[in-house]
Parts: C-alpha cells; sequence; structure tokens
C-alpha cells in the first residue's frame, strides 16, 4: 500500500465477469439490496464462454452442420451450400455481441458496477484495479475470484507462430484452413476439429490417450471417432506433437503431418497467476486450482468458484457455484454439493455424460446395472435420418438412477432429464413410469428405463 492512497469500498466484489463471475455479482445485488457490489472485468462481460468459447464455437458448429448436411442430406431435398468463412465470423460476432449486451443490461438494472481493469491484491481486503495508467484502490467485505482459466499451452507449439492457434484462434478464422492438425482429442479439439472438417478442412487430431473424449466413457468416444472417420478425419492415438516442421508438424514416431494451422487444444490452465494472492496470503494448488470448502471459501472473506476451482471447467458449474457464494455472503446456508454435473460435448453425434459410467461405477465398487437403448430402434431418430448413438442408464442395486451416458442427435439436450432423474434420486420405475411424448428423442430414456426394469419394449429382450 502507498501512504495516502485512498481506496473505495464494496461490500462484495466480483473479479471476473465470465458465467460465473456475473452471475454471482447478480445474485449479490438481489440478495443484498442497498450494498455496494463491484464487478471488476479486463476484457469484456461475459467471460471465455460467451465472447471466445462456448457460445461462438457453437454458431460455428450449427454452421458447419447446415454447410455439411446440405450437400449430404438423403430426403430428397437437394441443396448447395457456398461458405463464406468471413461472413460465418461475423455472424459469430453478432449473436456474442447479442447476448454480451444482454448481460450488460441485466448488470446494470441491477445495480451490479462494472470496473474494467485487472485486478490484483494489495492487502487480504484491498485491491489494485489498473486501467491503462489509471490505478483505482478498493476495499471489500467479501470477494469472490471468478477469473477462470485459459487455454493450457505447449511450449513446443507456442501460439503466435503464424500457423499455430489455441481455441479463440480457431474461432477467429477468416479463411478455410486447407489442413488443419488438431493437438488434444478433448472437448475442444474434437468439437473444433469437427467443425472445420465439415467446412471443408483436412483435419487430422493427433491425441495423447488411447481414445478420443478419453475422460468420458469409452463408447461415447468410439462414437465420435467413427463419424469423424466418415468425414474423412484422421486420427491419431497414443501419440503426441513433438514440434513444428517447415510444412507441418512432427510426432513422436518421427511421421510429419502437413498443416497449414494447428490447433492447440490439450486442457485449460486456471487464472489463479497475476492474483497477487500471495498479498492476501493465498497459495494455489500446483495445478493452479484453490482449494475451496463447500461453501467456496477459500479464506476468511475470499471466495473462488468456476475454472479456478477443482472440478470440471464448465461454465453451468461455475454458474451454479455462483448461486452458492450469493447466499453464503448474504448469511444463508448454503454449500455447492450437486448430485451429479451434466457434461455435454457438441461433436457429430452429440456425446453427454453424467453422474457415474460403467468404468467408473467399478472403479468405485458401486454394485450397478446398465441398459442401453440404440437410438436405431427408436422412431424419432428414423424420421431425422440420425439413427446413430443410444442412451446408456446405469442404476445401482437399490435401483436408483445414478448415471446416463449419451450419443446421438440431441443428446445435449436429453441430458437435462437424467441430470434431474439423477439430482432427485429417481428410480428406474419413476423414469419408466414417466410418460415420454412420442415421436422424440427422449422416448429413447423412457426406453432405456423400461430396459432396465427387465421389460424393454422397442428392443428384443
Ligand atoms: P480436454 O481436457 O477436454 O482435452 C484435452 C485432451 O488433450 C485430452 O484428451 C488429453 O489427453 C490431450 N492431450 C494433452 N496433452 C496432449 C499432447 N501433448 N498431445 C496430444 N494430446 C494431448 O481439454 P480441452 O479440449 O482443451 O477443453 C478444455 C476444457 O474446456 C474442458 O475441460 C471442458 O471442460 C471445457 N469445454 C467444454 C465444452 C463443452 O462443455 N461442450 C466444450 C469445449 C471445452
Amino acid at each position: 500500500m502507498v501512504v495516502g492512497e485512498v481506496a473505495e469500498r464494496a461490500h462484495v466484489v466480483v473479479v471476473g465477469a465470465g458465467p460465473g463471475g456475473y452471475a454471482a455479482a447478480l445474485r449479490c445485488a438481489d440478495l443484498l439490496p442497498g450494498k455496494r457490489v463491484v464487478l471488476v472485468e479486463r476484457d469484456t462481460v461475459g467471460g471465455v464462454c460467451l465472447n471466445v468459447g462456448c457460445i461462438p464455437s457453437k454458431v460455428l458448429i450449427h454452421a458447419a452442420e447446415r454447410a455439411h448436411s446440405a450437400t449430404t442430406d438423403d430426403t430428397g431435398v437437394a441443396l448447395r451450400a457456398t461458405v463464406d468463412a468471413r461472413r460465418m465470423r461475423d455472424h459469430r460476432a453478432d449473436v456474442v455481441a447479442g447476448l454480451t449486451g444482454g448481460v450488460r443490461t441485466l448488470l446494470d438494472a441491477a445495480g451490479v458496477e462494472v470496473w474494467t481493469g485487472e485486478a490484483r491484491f494489495s492487502r487480504p481486503d484491498r485491491l489494485a484495479v489498473v486501467h491503462g495508467p489509471d490505478v483505482r484502490h478498493l476495499e471489500f467485505d467479501h470477494i469472490v475470484l471468478a477469473t477462470g482459466s485459459r487455454p493450457t499451452a505447449l511450449a513446443h507449439l507456442p501460439v503466435g507462430d503464424d500457423r499455430v492457434i489455441d481455441s479463440t484462434g480457431a474461432l477467429a478464422l477468416e479463411e478455410v484452413p486447407d489442413r488443419l492438425v488438431v493437438v488434444g482429442g478433448g472437448y475442444i479439439g474434437v468439437e473444433l476439429g469437427t467443425a472445420w472438417a465439415k467446412l471443408g478442412s483436412s483435419v487430422t487430431i493427433v491425441e495423447a490417450a488411447d481414445r478420443l473424449l478419453p475422460a468420458m466413457d469409452k463408447r461415447l468416444g468410439s462414437e465420435v471417432r467413427r463419424r469423424l472417420k466418415q468425414l474423412g478425419v484422421v486420427v491419431h492415438t497414443k501419440r503426441l506433437v513433438t514440434g513444428l516442421t517447415d510444412d507441418g508438424v512432427r510426432l513422436d514416431d518421427d511421421a510429419v503431418i502437413a498443416a497449414d494451422k494447428v490447433l492447440v487444444a490439450v486442457g485449460r490452465t486456471p487464472n489463479s497467476d497475476g492474483l497477487g494472492l500471495e498479498q492476501a496470503g493465498v497459495t494455489p494448488a500446483g495445478s493452479g486450482h484453490l482449494d475451496v470448502g463447500p461453501d467456496r471459501r477459500v479464506t476468511g472473506r475470499i471466495f473462488a468458484i468456476g475454472d479456478l476451482t477443482p472440478g470440471p471447467a464448465l461454465a453451468h458449474k461455475a454458474t451454479a457455484e455462483a448461486e452458492v457464494v450469493a447466499e453464503v455472503i448474504a448469511g444463508r446456508p448454503a454449500v455447492f454439493d450437486p448430485a451429479a454435473i451434466p457434461e455435454v460435448v457438441f461433436s457429430d453425434p452429440e456425446v453427454a455424460s453424467v453422474g457415474l459410467d460403467p468404468a467408473r461405477a467399478v472403479a468405485d465398487g458401486v454394485d450397478h446395472r446398465v441398459f442401453r437403448f440404440p437410438y436405431a430402434a427408436g422412431s424419432r431418430s428414423r424420421t431425422i435420418g440420425s439413427p446413430n448413438g443410444f442412451v446408456q442408464l446405469v442404476a445401482d442395486r437399490d435401483d436408483t438412477v445414478i448415471g446416463a451416458q449419451l450419443a446421438g442427435h440431441g443428446v445435449t439436450e436429453l441430458v437435462a432429464e437424467c441430470t434431474l432423474a439423477i439430482e432427485m434420486a429417481a428410480t428406474v420405475t419413476d423414469l419408466a413410469a414417466t410418460i415420454h411424448p412420442h415421436p422424440t428423442m427422449a422416448e429413447a430414456i423412457g426406453e432405456a428405463a423400461l430396459g432396465l426394469a427387465g421389460h424393454p419394449l422397442h428392443v428384443r429382450r
């Protein structure tokens, strides 16, 4: 602290205006009428998810699917697709601007003050907020750290080299790259690799593990890999990219793959550095995450949510944690203790997972049963020409639903019903007796539950 520096005071300061931070600020403003709530953001309101992550990637994926399905449709309707990558990028920017503008309106209406600048602790109860040459000081009763994460960098593939891009760069491309190598076959690699393949790139995915989407049930990665093969995408598993060559990349078996662009998507690193946490007496774990209690408290007046904390780096987890911290700050008893957090990948086919998968259940020693209902046995999937995929339900010995893994058209929506079932501790009978509308994809959930109950309807017993 500089002697004589003047600090303003707020009841709550939230650092980072992503889906965790802006939700925390809005809810604090709700619960603490008349108290000053300041949201500090160095960039644009909306964070990675709205500006350079979930939202623009889903616009790209939707557009790529339109372009691809127009030319491969077998319903008897022939269309011709022209791809203008620059206009597509402008469209993504419009969608993002609409959503971030909406968030800004909500914050203004709630009376949340938004400060632009980079926040850094100068004391456990004080921040310096730096914006260009200006520094403002802010003292607080409570602070919520929601600074998110950034793409993990690989030293031998430096983003910034003409050819090497991260997910932000892959969403900003103005041209369809002829040859794209994707390093990492996780969520981002699979989603963006598929999209650019559908737009005309020759795509190769290099994954270190023995399968795509290695963190999920292996059947999900298999479905995706089968489809990628149809799309002409080459997948190398158990391989590492060791460096750049003159016109591409070299793998650890010395193979060289030609590439105009190399997308590095090997995970995300929490943004806990640069916050001056040492001034607050807080030391991040080796991974960069902050240890938090069930109420998301790091220490005393400091809370953390979202990608900064252990667990999946997902926007909806951050938003759910935001509710909890706001309640705790308002003096209400609250803990973050979800029964399950759904994961969705907008691959082709889409895949989703929630709760325990069979491998996890075995590893955890949970006595369980599994039934998988194939989409091909359902009617709606046939009517829309998407018969690939399945709904797999996992139940424990008491018939309580404990997990679901899904692949196929629309499963990123269907997984919500499975999540509710797990959260409500629904039994197989509850799901089987729930009337699902016909003909819809959601019937597959009821069918899988009937299967677990021992009397499947549309598959042989
Ligand atoms: P990820 O953890 O999903 O996948 C990274 C992959 O890279 C892993 O499969 C890993 O085995 C592989 N890998 C690591 N080092 C490698 C190397 N040197 N060479 C080759 N492969 C290597 O991470 P991501 O795809 O970067 O996504 C980051 C996070 O963003 C995810 O954890 C996810 O939570 C989030 N995300 C979510 C969605 C969604 O919800 N639809 C979409 C995209 C990203």
